[in-house]
């Protein structure tokens, strides 16, 4: 049987640069009764938002991705390598 991507729900994750020059991959974290505002954490667990500052969804070049994030999407999203970065639109 096949994976397919779309699975009957969003996949909601924002690549977004860190402080450190490297991409995390943030996904959206529904509060919890002892944190109720919701977040972003990185799949790595490294690094956490409280927004990402828009709906963008580009996804950098791999060379500039935390890896542990770019191999966590990799399974998340049911793909065999990494996923390509998004067209850079002028
Ligand atoms: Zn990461």
């Amino acid at each position: 049987m096949t994976r397919t991507v779309n699975r009957g729900f969003a996949v909601k994750m924002y690549w977004r640069q860190s402080n450190v020059g490297l991409w995390h991959c943030y996904e959206r974290e529904p509060g919890t009764r002892d944190y109720p505002q919701p977040r972003f954490e990185s799949l790595c667990g490294r690094s956490m938002l409280t927004k990402v500052g828009g709906q963008q969804r580009s996804r950098p070049p791999v060379e500039q991705r935390c890896g542990l994030c770019d191999s966590r999407e990799i399974h998340a999203m049911g793909a065999n390598e990494s996923l390509p970065a998004s067209k850079q639109r002028s």
